[in-house]
């Protein structure tokens, strides 16, 4: 058994403090040994979002079996998407071979739509990306409708492993809106921390490349053709730093960001 450290973080987040207790292996690790705590440390801040807008009265519409918003592209950072590639060849063969099949009906229809070559451009890219440069893509993406390779009967077949940016998706507007995300007036809670951007910006610093988002369905793709760079490791304690030190500047940003809008 792998041993761990333990570390009590404390996080100053716009919907106030969040207190937590997280484990991180000791000795060198790969960069997906962090995931578990950075997810732990986005859910406590995204509870703590919860709490704030039900206690202004608001209610969260998302229920289980809903998928709506599984209809989007969900970008993923790199060490999510070596964990997603990790977790998918443990699976016993056939489930893997079943998941493996709708990543590849997936792929056949975003090329089809003449959209994977610029997924990939997105997820190869050197240069840092800006929300301009997904906007596009995310509206011919979510136009196409194509339901998630990891949905079945509508549910996620990986809901224990899902990718962060499918856990900070939580809106306070009827669940009826969500049929049409580009038009109608769907209302997410912030996210004041999230996971995604800062395990990206982590791995930009650790490799000295691009704080690279990469489109889910192409994830699996993209971690087999770079999986040599899974295999550098790291102190834990040394990537829980840097990571930590991600979220404050997140956090610094989403502050101001707050900030403006209310003074707007
Ligand atoms: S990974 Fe799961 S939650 Fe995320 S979009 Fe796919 S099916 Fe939905």
């Amino acid at each position: 058994m792998s041993m761990a450290d333990r570390y009590d973080v404390s996080l100053n987040t716009p919907a106030g403090q969040v207190t937590t207790v997280i484990d991180v292996p000791s000795g060198f690790v790969p960069i997906t040994a962090i995931l578990p705590a950075m997810r732990k440390l986005g859910e406590q801040a995204l509870a703590q979002e919860e709490r704030r807008v039900t206690g202004a009265g608001l209610t969260i519409s998302c229920r289980k079996g809903c998928a709506a918003c599984c209809r989007m592209l969900v970008p993923v950072s790199a060490p999510e998407a070596f964990a997603l590639h990790d977790m998918v060849h443990a699976l016993p063969a056939e489930r893997r071979n079943a998941l493996m099949a709708r990543v590849a009906q997936a792929r056949a229809k975003l090329e089809q739509a003449g959209l994977w070559s610029r997924l990939t451009a997105l997820a190869e890219t050197d240069r840092p990306l800006t929300d301009e440069d997904f906007e596009p893509v995310n509206r011919d993406y979510y136009a196409l409708r194509l339901p998630c390779p990891f949905l079945e009967d509508e549910l996620c077949t990986i809901y224990e492993d899902r990718p962060a940016a499918c856990r900070e998706l939580l809106v306070t507007t009827p669940a009826e809106l969500c049929d049409d995300l580009a038009h109608n007036p769907v209302k997410p809670i912030p996210v004041s921390v999230r996971v995604s951007t800062v395990l990206g910006f982590l791995w930009a610093e650790l490799t000295g490349g691009a704080a690279r988002l990469i489109p889910l369905p192409l994830a699996l793709d993209w971690a087999a053709r770079h999986h040599a760079d899974n295999r550098r490791t790291w102190q834990g304690a040394e990537l829980l730093d840097k990571a930590l030190d991600k979220v404050w500047r997140f956090l610094n940003q989403e502050f101001q960001h707050r900030q403006q809008a209310g003074e707007r």
